[in-house]
């Protein structure tokens, strides 16, 4: 097995070990695809989410974590109301967002990157403060060409009122021992 290979297949098992809270989650799930079917975003995921919990339940990390599905999440609980069995759904999505996140894998950089920097910039205002979180946002892409893109919705969006020029501040630092609490929590969890 070649150097590649084998981090590619010491991934994998990690990923698979990663996954024994979340199946401890939705192991009890019957398939009944209540949770499909309610929520609003399952339109554009590759893996339905009752197929996402089949993947979990089997073990398949390496077809979890190709998926879209846990990133376009966006936590309106839908799913864990009406789940019959009364499952965690949305903190289940939210245990793989943060696996993905911890191990930096590359289909989620960019959304994770757009979280962290979103999260910045709340820590620092209390708010997101919209020209500084892109600011940051673009600079830790290191990529000069994909500001290009947004360029000219920007400039609308500036000469409409919507968003002004913000230069990145430290701001007041009241949430920080906030965000250090959640951070513990979260190693701990
Ligand atoms: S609603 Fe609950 S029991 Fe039904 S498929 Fe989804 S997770 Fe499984
Ligand atoms: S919490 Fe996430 S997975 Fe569940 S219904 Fe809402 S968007 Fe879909």
């Amino acid at each position: 097995m070649d150097t590649q290979n084998m981090d590619s297949s010491l991934l994998q098992d990690k990923l698979t070990a990663s996954l024994e809270p979340i199946h401890e989650m939705v192991q009890a799930c019957i398939q009944c695809g209540t949770c499909s079917g309610s929520c609003p975003n399952e339109f554009a995921m590759d893996l339905t989410p009752r197929r996402m919990w089949r993947m979990v339940i089997m073990g398949q990390s390496e077809k979890i974590f190709e998926s879209r599905t846990f990133i376009l999440c966006s936590a309106c609980y839908s799913c864990s109301l009406r789940c019959p069995r009364g499952l965690p759904l949305t903190d289940a999505m939210a245990g793989l967002k943060r696996i993905a996140a911890r191990e930096n894998l590359a289909p989620y950089r960019r959304s994770t990157l757009f979280t962290k920097t979103f999260l910045e910039s709340v820590r620092r205002h209390g708010r997101v403060r919209e020209m500084e979180f892109m600011t940051l946002y673009f600079s830790a892409l290191k990529n000069p060409f994909i500001p290009l893109q947004f360029a000219s919705l920007g400039m609308r969006l500036m000469r409409k009122g919507k968003v002004h020029p913000q230069l990145p501040s430290k701001g007041t630092g009241k949430l920080d021992a906030l965000f250090k609490r959640v951070e513990e929590l979260e190693v701990a969890g």
